[in-house]
C-alpha cells in the first residue's frame, strides 16, 4: 500500500540557526503515525538538523544532488555525500532547477540513477507551465517528463520513486490547482505507470501534489483518491502551518 507523504522544501531560506529552530519545532509538533513527513533543508543544514529530529516518521531530504558521481565539479554535492548526512530522500527535477539551472530530462535521469545507487529515494518533480496548460498540452508535457526521466528504470528501481506533480503556474503564486485538476493529472500519471509497470506498482506509487498548498486547502486536495500528500514550499517555513498540512489526511 502506498504511503501518504508530506515534504517541506525550504529552498534557499533559513540560516543554519534558524533551520535548527524550525526543525526542532516541527519535531515537537509532528504527529507520530504511519504518514511520512520529510524536511528538505539546504545541504549545509542537513547534518545539524539530523541531530535535532527523532520522531519515527520524520525524515530528511536534500533539494538536489549532482549528476556525476564524484570528482572535479566545484560547488556540486554528490548523492553519496547527501546519503552520508543521514538524508534518505532527495528532491530531483524541481521546476526551479529545470528552469533556472537548465536541468534537462537527460540530466535528471542521470541524477535519479545516482540517487538510487546511493540508497536515496528520489522525489521526482514534474509539471507544466501556464502556457502549456492553456494550450491543452499539460498531459503531454508531463508524459514526456515521466517517460524521459524515469521509464528506463527497472521495475524494482521504479518502485522506490516518489512523484511530485507540481504545476509550475501554482508554485509560489498563491494559485492552487483545483482538486479536480490535481486529481485528473494524478490519475493520468498513475495510468501511465500502470501501462508501463503494471497496476500493482502504479497503485503503490506515492504521487504528491505541489503548488501553493496551505493548511486551508490541503484537506480538499489530499481527499482526492490519487493525491497522496504534498510537496510544500512557502508553507513549510512555519512549523505550525507545515504540521497542519501534514495532519490534513
Ligand atoms: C515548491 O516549490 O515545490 C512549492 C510547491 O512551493 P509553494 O508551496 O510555495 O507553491
Amino acid at each position: 500500500m502506498r504511503k501518504n507523504i508530506v515534504a517541506g522544501n525550504w529552498k534557499m531560506n533559513k540560516t543554519l540557526q534558524e533551520g535548527i529552530e524550525l526543525a526542532k519545532a516541527v519535531n515537537d509538533q509532528v504527529t507520530e503515525n504511519d504518514d511520512i513527513v520529510i524536511l528538505c533543508p539546504p545541504f549545509i543544514h542537513l547534518t545539524e538538523v539530523a541531530k535535532v529530529i527523532n520522531k519515527k516518521n520524520l525524515f530528511l531530504a536534500a533539494q538536489n544532488c549532482a549528476s556525476e558521481e564524484s570528482g572535479a565539479y566545484t560547488g556540486e554535492v554528490s548523492a553519496a555525500m547527501v546519503k552520508s548526512t543521514c538524508a534518505d530522500y532527495v528532491i530531483l527535477g524541481h521546476s526551479e532547477r529545470r528552469s533556472y539551472y537548465g536541468e534537462t530530462d537527460e540530466i535528471l535521469n542521470k541524477k535519479v540513477k545516482l540517487a538510487l545507487a546511493n540508497d536515496l529515494v528520489p522525489i521526482f518533480c514534474i509539471g507544466e507551465v501556464l502556457e502549456e496548460r492553456e494550450a491543452g498540452k499539460h498531459l503531454d508535457v508531463v508524459k514526456t517528463q515521466v517517460e524521459k526521466g524515469l521509464f528506463d528504470l527497472s521495475k524494482e528501481d521504479f518502485g522506490k520513486i516518489i512523484i511530485a506533480y507540481e504545476p509550475v503556474w501554482a508554485i509560489g503564486t498563491g494559485k492552487t490547482a483545483t482538486p479536480d485538476q490535481a486529481q485528473e493529472m494524478h490519475k493520468y500519471i498513475r495510468d501511465l505507470i500502470a501501462q508501463k509497470y503494471g497496476d500493482q506498482l502504479a497503485n503503490d506509487t506515492t504521487i504528491q501534489y505541489g503548488g501553493s498548498c496551505k493548511p486551508d486547502n490541503a484537506k480538499e486536495l489530499f481527499a482526492n483518491p490519487d493525491v497522496d500528500g504534498g510537496l510544500i514550499g512557502g508553507a513549510s517555513l512555519k512549523a505550525g502551518d507545515f504540521v497542519a498540512i501534514a495532519n490534513a489526511f
